[in-house]
């Protein structure tokens, strides 16, 4: 049946099962629905997988005139689109890439009435043609695709995003439905507000994802710890693996490749057509692995995506939500893992020193990342922490690393004050660049050249701190930067005390540490190349 037909004499049930091939909603999805087709505005926090899209194409099909649906996901209208026209949806898509000739069609089809969606990027609201076009037609509903990129708070603010507290303005009459996968309580608050969604209702679909189970473990040797994992527990399955860099997104893609493992590189340093391929070939085949940049991930829909696995840490805790959120659509068993270090600490501590804008959006990122490396550094549940973080009470899930083997705690003010004394007594050589490495190095008594050259053996501190082991003070001072104990001086990468350490070092302040696993099991990895 084609879609316009079903349009004028069906409710939403009827869409779902005619166009959509679906039986039944999702928790949720009907309430929703028959809020907008009746004409009210609401917000939609679901996760990613929840079924949001239908949240409004079903609604767009159902009222008169055409469902607007604003995304800043230029790069994914047109599978969208066809994807819809495949189901007998007339949709369109407005966007940069088209050239004049080709939206002139679309804009003639919307004014004709001849759409059901029209998916709309956001930069195009700020051309008066647009607004124009937009008075022409009938417009059915707007979705509001991506909300948290109004957020400021949030980990993804997009400017252009701002004009779209204009549209109930600009068209009281016409239903509102914003939706996103991630928003805490502060970032749904100015969704809400910018967007002046206070008074509209909001539904709140649980974001827990029970068929995940998260894991974070201190990176070791990670290339080899991610290796340990796909050989042990998913050989065979299909899944991503993130890291931050394009040069680590291929190293890895290689060194899994040359140790059996099918795996294809995606960031976007790659040409089009290669990134193209690779996407395509993973969602069609079975098993692959792909190694990629965040610029991977993003609207993809591949159900049995076994785990997620993160070499380097995600920025904030809404960006680990939402990689790791990919894992398992389909409800069965997946792992959520992430191996993480003092490097990560550092480099992202760096990053947010040297990031471009002001203070407030520094002091942002600093609260981001430390809510990551909270959840990291957690003793409890990581699904706990995870739901907190998102304004939803849980109970402990008994199926995550620290529920499964609960960490222990020590202890650490003494460490602690070994490590702080010896930053502060290195202050002093200010123009050298001192990490942690060598810092450890003189804890440890260890006479290298660098300790030598600067004639480190004769501190007092040189030699104090032989109790721990090099791994374990690594883990020291990891948690100590977690804690804000430490702060990495941006030019240099330095470590330097903060005014929280002084409590510490006057003997005013415990330092409870976690206790750093034994080495992670490498033995059923077998020898990797
Ligand atoms: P989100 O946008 O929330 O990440 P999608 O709208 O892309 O999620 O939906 C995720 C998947 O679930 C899609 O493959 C979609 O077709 C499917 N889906 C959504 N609703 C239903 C339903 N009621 N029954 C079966 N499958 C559904
Ligand atoms: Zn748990």
């Amino acid at each position: 049946t084609h879609a316009s037909e079903v349009q004028a004499s069906s409710g939403a049930l009827d869409v779902l099962r005619r166009v959509f091939g679906y039986d039944a909603f999702r928790d949720g999805q009907q309430e929703i629905i028959e809020h907008v087709i009746a004409g009210h505005d609401a917000l939609v926090l679901m996760p990613t997988g929840g079924g949001k899209s239908l949240c409004y194409q079903i609604p767009a099909l159902v009222r008169k005139g055409v469902g607007v649906v604003i995304s800043p996901l230029i790069a994914l209208m047109q599978d969208q689109v066809d994807a819809l026209r495949a189901l007998g949806v007339r949709a369109g898509f407005l966007n940069s890439t088209q050239d004049f000739d080709e939206r002139r069609v679309v804009e003639a089809q919307f004014v004709a009435g001849e759409l059901d969606l029209l998916y709309l990027a956001p930069e195009r609201l700020r051309l008066p043609a647009t607004v124009e076009l937009l008075d022409r037609g009938t417009v059915s509903l707007f979705a509001i695709d991506e909300a948290h990129c109004v957020a400021q708070w949030g980990h993804d603010f997009r400017p252009d995003y701002l004009m779209l507290s204009g549209l109930h303005e600009r068209w009281p009459d016409v239903p509102r439905v914003a939706l996103t996968a991630t928003a805490t309580p502060a970032t749904r608050a100015e969704i809400a507000a910018r967007l002046d969604l206070e008074r509209a209702r909001h539904f709140v679909a649980s974001f827990d994802r029970p068929n995940i189970q998260y894991r974070i473990e201190p990176k070791v040797d990670p290339k080899k710890q991610l290796l340990t994992l796909l050989r042990t527990e998913h050989a065979g399955d299909a899944g991503i693996v993130y890291c931050l860099s394009r040069n680590s997104v291929e190293k890895t893609a290689e060194f899994l490749s040359a140790n059996g493992i099918e795996a294809l590189p995606y960031h976007a340093g790659l040409d089009a057509a290669t990134r193209a391929a690779n996407q395509a070939r993973f969602l069609r085949e079975d098993g692959l692995v792909m190694v990629a940049t965040i610029a991977f991930g993003m609207g993809i829909d591949k159900p049995d995506v076994r785990f997620v696995a993160h070499l380097d840490l995600p920025k904030s805790v809404e960006g680990y939500y939402q990689e790791t959120g990919r894992a398992g659509r389909d409800g069965l068993p997946s792992t959520a893992w992430l191996a993480y270090g003092l490097q990560d600490v550092v480099n992202l501590r760096k990053l947010i020193e040297g990031s471009e804008g002001d203070d407030a959006h520094r002091r942002r990122l600093t609260l981001h990342l430390d809510a990551m490396l909270a959840l990291c550094e957690a003793v409890d549940c990581r699904r706990v922490r995870l739901l907190d973080y998102f304004g939803q009470p849980a109970e402990p899930c008994g199926n995550c690393d620290t529920c499964l083997s609960p960490p222990q705690s020590w202890d650490g003010t003494i460490a602690a004050q070994k490590i702080l004394s010896a930053v502060v007594r290195l202050d002093r050589e200010r123009r050298q660049k001192f990490g942690a490495g060598h810092i450890i190095d003189i804890l440890l008594g260890k006479k290298t050249a660098k300790v030598i050259q600067f004639d480190h053996d004769a501190l007092t501190v040189f030699g104090i701190g032989t109790e721990l082991r090099e791994a374990e003070w690594r883990g020291v001072v990891r948690q100590l930067l977690a804690q804000g104990l430490l702060a990495v001086e941006s030019n240099h990468g330095t470590l330097v005390i903060t005014d929280r350490s002084a409590e510490v070092l006057r003997g005013q302040r415990k330092v409870m540490l976690r206790r750093e696993p034994e080495r992670p099991a490498t033995k059923a990895a077998g020898a990797a190349k």
